[in-house]
């Protein structure tokens, strides 16, 4: 049997129809898992049974999130947000880390992960960081490494891809600003944006700020680790 991993979409602001990006879909079927779409609009009942029946959970990319969640008000540069999502994803995520099962999160999908556990985020970095930074939103093709990422030594990021330096690609104008423990920091990018977190109390909790799911399309190995090592502890 194959582990069943649910996989939140995304919306636009007329809330009509969830989407989903096929990279996604396609990583996790590749590495050995089932996917599974799920909707925002569940009880809490509905939640909790999901909860039992997953393996693992896997949070996507997509819009920018609520700040009203960190307790700031809206910065000039705040892209569109869906609320609902945002509420949906950080209550669902606090249920998986209750019973410890994996999560794999991508993108916006750090910064949810992060929000849900208790941390701080910049709404914009390009206007809220105080020193020169790097192209985070990318002009080249989805799966382009266009730069770096130093993970930190002993993390399971660095146990997953066995390496010091991975290049990711970046399609981001938000970031992390502070992990709150057990979120600890491991990948970084060379103007020391978070770019990797993961729980050190849970069996896999892992968030990228990239877009693995492209890199993995383009056959990058390093990708290709992080979800087999995800998949691996979904079957466990
Ligand atoms: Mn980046």
């Amino acid at each position: 049997m194959k582990p069943i991993i649910g996989i939140t979409p995304s919306m636009e602001v007329d809330e009509l129809y969830y989407k989903v990006a096929n990279a996604n879909a396609d990583a996790i079927l590749k590495s050995g898992g089932l996917p599974v779409i799920v909707p925002y609009n569940l009880d809490e009942a509905d939640m909790d049974q999901l909860v039992t029946q997953l393996d693992g959970l896997y949070l996507t990319g997509g819009y920018d999130i609520d700040p009203t969640l960190f307790n700031e008000e809206p910065h000039p540069n705040l892209g569109t947000i869906i609320p609902s999502r945002d509420l949906f994803e950080q209550a669902f995520v606090n249920k998986m880390l209750e019973v410890d099962k994996p999560i794999l999160a991508v993108c916006r999908g750090i910064q949810i992960l992060n929000i849900a556990m208790g941390g701080d985020m910049y709404q914009d970095i390009y206007t809220q960081v105080d020193r020169d930074l790097l192209q985070h939103s990318q002009n080249a093709p989805l799966g382009h490494g266009s730069h770096f990422v130093d993970v930190s030594p002993g993390s399971l990021l660095h146990q997953l891809t066995g390496r010091d330096r991975v290049r990711v690609n970046s399609r981001h104008h938000q970031a992390n600003r502070s992990v709150k423990q057990p979120l600890k920091t491991s990948g970084t990018a060379s103007d020391l944006i978070i770019e990797a977190v993961e729980s050190e109390t849970h069996r896999f909790v892992l968030g990228v700020q990239w877009h693995p799911e492209n890199m993995l399309a383009n056959g990058d190995e390093p990708s290709e680790r992080i979800y087999r090592g995800f998949i691996n502890a979904c079957s466990e």
